[in-house]
């Protein structure tokens, strides 16, 4: 295997419009990196189930450039599976991660290696001026502040998905056994050396985001539940300060009979108070149900993405790459498709 220095590792669901001036802006870019400090570089674009003319506009840029491969996944699995796809299928001693939607221009890529030769195992980009939608923009940083300050996790401050990794640590956090990950957060808790340095951030080229009210709301879910049992211990703590608010009214209304004040009965306080908690109880009942939903998942094991097909990959395919066909808690066995343990690969006899 040709030794590689840079793999780059790009997620793209229908992204027809983009495809094509990303790859040709990143191997421009990255060409004459690879002529100024003789790292090598190539592109992995994972290919999450695309439906336009994606696949067919990467053959055409894979026959052109030998820098470019194509892991095809066999349906939409999502831009985090499809992102740890393309890492434990590289093979460089650095990862640089980019979106299929040219938010990120490849033209900013040298400042971030630039920042890598400090001596760094992770470097984000910092949207310098962020080029979103003004809601998403309040919403992304109302729930960064949440999740730092009150369930207590380590997440860097505005980066985004336009980084470069370290190799070794990059394809140790995407083989993690854990289903749901969020990198970010996983990288804080690695303890990787990291930093962030300014990088332009553009608006979409083309097409529409992918992201829907639901998608992002299931993704803070995945933050949450999988990095903090504070909202856990937090419903116990409202509970306790609900029943005391609830003990000293009734104690209130004990001592104004025991004086002879004339208390009011009425129903309205009941049915307040009824819904109120009702609602408080079912709230708890949902955050208790992420957790659980985690569970069960984690415990179904199943692979976070089947590939469909692999374009342009040397035969000799990275080692971490043949694991995630499989099991991820089977990833240390030798020839893993070869090897289905009987129990679990003939569920329906
Ligand atoms: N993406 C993907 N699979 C998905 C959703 C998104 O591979 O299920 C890719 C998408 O093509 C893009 C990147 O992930 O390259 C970021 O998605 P998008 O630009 O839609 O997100 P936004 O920038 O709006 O947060
Ligand atoms: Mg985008």
């Amino acid at each position: 295997m040709t030794s590689i220095d840079i793999s780059v590792v790009v997620p793209m669901l229908n992204e027809e419009g983009n495809v094509r001036e990303l790859v040709e802006r990143l191997a421009a870019v990255l060409r004459q990196h690879r002529d100024e400090s003789d790292e090598r570089f190539e592109i992995i674009v994972v290919d999450d189930g695309s439906t336009d003319d994606t696949p067919n506009i990467l053959e055409e840029l894979i026959a052109d450039n030998p820098e470019v491969r194509c892991l095809r996944l066999a349906t939409n699995f999502g831009q985090e599976a499809a992102v740890q796809a393309g890492m434990l299928h590289s093979s460089g001693r650095w990862v640089l991660q980019t979106d299929g939607d040219l938010q990120h221009p490849p033209e900013e890529i040298p400042k971030l290696l630039a920042k890598r030769d400090e001596g760094y195992e992770i470097v984000y980009g910092r949207r310098a001026e962020r080029n979103d939608p003004w809601h998403r923009v309040v919403a992304s940083k109302l729930m960064v502040q949440f999740m730092r300050k009150v369930l207590g996790i380590r997440l860097p401050e505005d980066v985004t998905t336009f980084r470069v990794i370290d190799g070794e640590v990059a394809r140790l956090l995407a083989g993690l056994p854990e289903k749901k990950k969020f990198f970010s957060a996983l990288a804080g808790w690695s303890g990787a050396k990291s930093t962030s340095v300014p990088v332009a951030h553009s608006a979409r080229h083309a097409g529409h985001t992918k992201y829907n009210l639901g998608k992002l709301i299931n993704h803070t879910f995945d933050l949450m539940a999988g990095f903090s049992v504070r909202p856990l211990r937090l419903i116990g703590t409202s509970g306790a300060a609900i029943a005391v608010v609830g003990i000293c009214y009734a104690l209130f209304k004990v001592g104004q009979k025991l004086y002879g004040v004339d208390i009011d009965d009425g129903y309205t306080s009941i049915f307040a108070a009824i819904v109120i908690l009702g609602g408080a109880q079912l709230i708890a009942l949902s955050v208790i149900g992420e957790y659980v939903g985690r569970i069960f998942i984690q415990t179904q094991d199943r692979p976070l993405y089947r590939v469909g097909q692999r374009l342009g990959f040397d035969e000799e395919l990275p080692a971490t790459a043949k694991s995630e066909l499989f099991w991820s808690s089977r990833r240390d066995e030798a020839d893993p498709v070869d090897d289905v343990p009987v129990d679990r690969a003939s569920g329906d006899a």
